[in-house]
């Protein structure tokens, strides 16, 4: 499933297409993944359908570059549903209060 990275390495935004999901559904997502990094349901579709597509350095997803990086720290965490196509990346920083799914712009 490689070319799941290489559209997010491009960024979201130039994508389109396919849907995303929106603020609720991103809180939703960080709530679970928090709870659970192995069990995260889709808001739309239910369990089973997520999948951990990617973890991006945060600090550096800020400055508009994709880093791979552990998950670990100020991380980003990419998840994506197989189900209805819709991406997420949830910046998982914790220095500040959570903030979900940025409007990559
Ligand atoms: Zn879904």
């Amino acid at each position: 499933m490689s070319d799941f990275q290489d559209q997010t390495g491009a960024g979201f935004d130039d994508a389109g297409g396919p849907p995303e999901f929106d603020m609720q559904d991103g809180l939703s997502l960080a709530l679970s993944y928090l709870e659970d990094p192995s069990n995260v349901p889709c808001p739309h579709c239910g369990p089973g359908t997520i999948e951990v597509v990617a973890y991006l350095d945060a600090p550096s997803m800020e400055r508009g570059t994709a880093v791979p990086t552990k998950p670990d720290g100020n991380y980003t965490v990419v998840l994506y549903c197989h189900s209805c196509g819709r991406a997420a990346a949830l910046d998982l920083s914790r220095s500040e209060d959570m903030g979900e799914d940025r409007d990559a712009a």
